[in-house]
């Protein structure tokens, strides 16, 4: 049984396919937070597992109290798995790494401290890491670089799944796709105070990894949705509506130097390129003004549906009643 007392740490790792692994790590993450002396759960997610990782996890999670393992009923991707692990974690911080050993959960007692400097989030920077460099080094170098360009956030290490965070800031965000690597840019957007320190890395040892290079396309679309949340999501008029604006000017100052050849110097303006431009700049502009339209009434009723603040507060500070 688990305690029915909130504990300081929950330990949050997915696990596809890591039968190997599974012991050894939860050794290793169980002597890691034993030495920090708070009370802690680690809630495994079986992502549909076909290798007996299910079974493993089943039956150790029935004889640990400190094991909470979450079964999937099919293989769904890491982000849903985390995200069914951050559902069914009760801790005040949660720390989340990968089920391969490739993190080290000795790290976690530094993540502690730095999370506790006064950070929401704190992000793993894996040091000499140990993956292939042409497949995986390389594309993770361009995407981390594009996605501090895009999202606004400078750290070094999006893909690192071994991070800290505090537990009112997850419940805050919701994740859909493969955008766990964008925690840090949506913990950005909502507010948090994020760093990041060194951390090891170590080749996998077992086991084999579940990506190819095709994660590459689908992070750079995923960085397409976050950069459009970050932007547009409070105020999407503001944008649509501006960029409607400079078409639509343009396109009428076009049609109106058109007239007066027309009408005041009586040249024939039937051929000229300039008048399809500037009926197209129109057309355009008032399409982009009405689709900011449209769009402020879709994140409305997206906020609203949701009962989603367009704010968020980090604490209130009353006399006599600080909370
Ligand atoms: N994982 C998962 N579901 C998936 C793919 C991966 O839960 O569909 C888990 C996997 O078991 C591991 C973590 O996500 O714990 C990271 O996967 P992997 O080690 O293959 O990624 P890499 O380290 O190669 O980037
Ligand atoms: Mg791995």
């Amino acid at each position: 049984m688990i305690t029915v007392e909130q504990p300081e740490l929950s330990i949050v790792v997915p696990i596809y396919n890591e039968a190997e692994s599974i012991s050894h790590l939860l050794d290793a993450i169980t002597d890691a937070v034993k030495a920090t002396q708070f009370s802690y759960e680690i809630v495994c997610v079986d992502d549909g597992s076909t290798d007996g990782s299910t079974e493993l996890l089943t039956q150790i999670a029935s004889q640990r109290t400190d094991l909470k393992a979450v079964i999937l009923r099919r293989n769904y991707g890491q982000t849903p798995a985390m995200a069914a692990g951050f559902e069914y974690a009760r801790g005040k911080v949660i720390i989340t790494l990968d089920g391969d050993l490739q993190n080290d959960p000795a790290d976690i007692p530094l993540l502690l401290a730095k999370l506790n400097e006064g950070y929401d989030l704190v992000s793993g920077w894996r040091q000499n890491r140990q993956d292939a460099a042409l497949t995986r080094l390389l594309p993770s170098k361009i995407a981390n670089w594009l996605i501090g360009k895009v999202t606004g956030v400078r750290i070094h290490d999006y893909g690192c799944s071994l991070k800290a965070y505090r537990a009112e800031l997850v419940a805050d965000m919701n994740l859909y796709g493969e955008l766990h690597r964008f925690l840090p840019a949506l913990a950005y957007i909502e507010g948090a105070r994020i760093t990041e320190i060194p951390v090891h890395h170590h080749a996998r040892r077992y086991g084999k990894s579940k990506y190819g290079l095709g994660r590459t396309i689908r992070v750079v679309m995923d960085l397409f949705t976050v950069f459009f949340m970050k932007k547009f999501l409070t105020r999407p008029m503001h944008v649509f509506g501006f960029l409607g604006l400079i078409s639509l000017t343009l396109g009428v100052l076009m049609g109106l130097y058109l007239t007066v050849l027309k009408l005041i110097l009586q040249q024939s303006i039937g051929d000229r390129p300039l008048l399809i431009l500037s009926a197209l700049l129109v057309i355009t502009g008032v399409q982009l003004f009405c689709f900011g339209l449209l769009a402020e009434l879709l994140m409305r009723t997206y906020h609203e549906s949701q009962q989603r603040p367009i704010y968020r507060v980090r604490e209130v500070v009353e006399a006599g009643n600080r909370e």
